[in-house]
């Protein structure tokens, strides 16, 4: 008998999706996607190549005015900010701006990008711990309200403001402890421990920039709705303490982003469609909050929300198709396909639903599914029960409209497509597939280095 020590393997439980007999034979976990909306997958591909994503328009529309209606008939005055690093594309961007939404960015080029897209300079809420003195200034001219992320911040903008004789609009982020962890503490003043009112002091009693709201952002893929309402309290705990302290009104609080999506998380026992809570629950939560905390009417205030993942996942799918099928040496079936984690970024966070596009047997099988990079690491699913796909054959991979189209890297394959399904009945092509030429456009080639032979 060996004795070495057995090696300790994490538990795991996960819901195995078999195949359950009925009279009509063997369920599969998936009816195929033929079609998005009225668009047939095997068109889009023909059309503009495999693989490409594809966003629904009415599906955007759709979601932004069920999270409207949740927040609008709980409170009173309510306003939508789009978190532009979830999906920068100007086409997208602009949709929400046409439903009304504001523009919530975290850096200059983002900045930049409101900007030119024609939203006004007091409707672009700056966020983020790295802001230059460039942009600073930029944001100061144009009346955008600066939210403050550390004190370094703050007196760098209080040195613009007496320098460019201009009183700037500011918030604070908060951070603080709604009874999730890890903290999300690195960013802004804690509320716990003081450093929220030490700024609020310095900013009122300084009397260089205009305090006008509070923010907190605290957390991502949230799906706990009463970890919102104690961060409602809290930052009107602070509002009302302004309000006592200083007779000074606070115009909003800014509750941030971080609604959870209908993606479901690796490890996740049951799909994201069934766990994550509804606009409705997150708006109880902090409508409820804020009504309860004890304002006046008049002094009741603006609630802003830049929710992001939760109002444009399920808009976004990526059409791909299968390379090659192989066995795996310890006989599990392995599918390739033509994307990988270079263009879908989330797969290292979910099991994201993926449908065949055509027709198949009831015939299923535990399958991995990897992209057609060079590297290990690039698995889209690791445990997908599908039937088997042949090669050529399409596939739908869903919820995929939240930061995949940002944080896709140019990594051994150039990024595709992106297709806009048009309420109006067409397809809109609003970002073209990269081409060598976009790639190298920033190349610089010595002249030493032109020329070579190899013999
Ligand atoms: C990223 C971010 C958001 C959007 O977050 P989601 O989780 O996509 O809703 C909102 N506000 C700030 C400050 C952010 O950094």
């Amino acid at each position: 008998m060996s004795n070495k020590k057995a090696l300790y393997e994490r538990p795991l439980i996960q819901r195995i999706n078999t195949g359950l007999m009925n009279k009509f034979g063997t369920k599969t976990e998936y009816a195929p996607v033929t079609h998005i909306d009225t668009f047939s997958v095997k068109d889009l591909i023909t059309q503009y190549g495999s693989p490409v994503f594809v966003l629904s328009e009415r599906t955007i529309r759709n979601t932004y005015k069920e999270a409207n209606r949740a927040f609008k008939t709980r409170y009173l005055k309510v306003q939508f900010a789009w978190s532009y690093k979830t999906n920068y594309i100007n086409a997208i961007c602009n949709i929400f701006h046409q439903e009304g939404s504001w523009a919530e960015v975290v850096s200059g080029f983002e900045y930049a990008k409101a900007l030119k897209n024609g939203v006004p300079g007091n409707r672009i809420i700056f966020n983020g711990p790295d802001k230059t003195d460039e942009d600073l200034r930029s944001a100061i001219s144009n009346n955008s309200p600066i939210h403050i992320d550390h004190l370094d911040e703050l007196y760098r903008l209080t040195e613009l403001a007496v320098e460019m004789n201009k009183r700037p609009n500011v918030a604070i982020r908060v951070n603080m402890d709604t009874g999730i962890y890890p903290m999300w503490d690195r960013f802004g003043f804690n509320y716990e421990n003081g450093q929220a009112w030490d700024a609020i002091n310095k900013i009122i009693l300084g009397d260089k920039l205009e305090l006008i709201g509070l923010h907190c952002h605290i957390g991502t893929f949230m799906l706990s709705p009463s970890a919102y309402a104690t961060a409602a309290y809290k930052l009107s705990d602070l509002a009302l303490g302004i309000k006592q302290k200083f007779n000074k009104h606070i115009q909003y609080i800014d509750m941030g982003g971080g609604f959870a999506s209908k993606n479901t998380l690796k490890g996740s026992f049951l799909p994201g469609e069934d766990t994550s809570p509804s606009f409705d629950q997150f708006a109880e939560a902090i409508c409820t909050a804020l009504l309860n905390a004890g304002f006046t009417d008049k002094d009741l205030p603006l609630l802003i929300l830049e929710t992001g993942r939760a109002l444009i996942d399920e808009a976004g799918y990526l059409l791909g198709s299968v390379i090659a099928n192989k066995r795996l040496a310890d006989g599990r079936r392995a599918t390739i396909l033509d994307f990988g984690v270079n263009i879908m970024f989330t797969s290292f966070w979910y099991n994201h639903k993926i449908s065949p596009a055509q027709e198949f047997s009831s015939y299923t099988e535990d399958t991995v599914m990897y992209g057609p990079l060079c590297m290990n690491i690039d698995v889209i699913r690791d445990h997908a029960t599908l039937p088997p796909l042949k090669k050529d054959d399409h596939v739908v991979v869903h919820t995929v409209g939240a930061y995949n189209m940002t944080q896709w890297m140019q990594f051994i394959a150039m990024r595709p497509a992106v297709v806009l399904l048009g309420i109006d009945g067409k397809t809109h092509l609003i970002r073209k597939r990269e081409t060598l030429e976009n790639i190298e456009m920033n190349e610089v080639m010595p002249e030493f280095l032109k020329d070579f032979k190899i013999s």
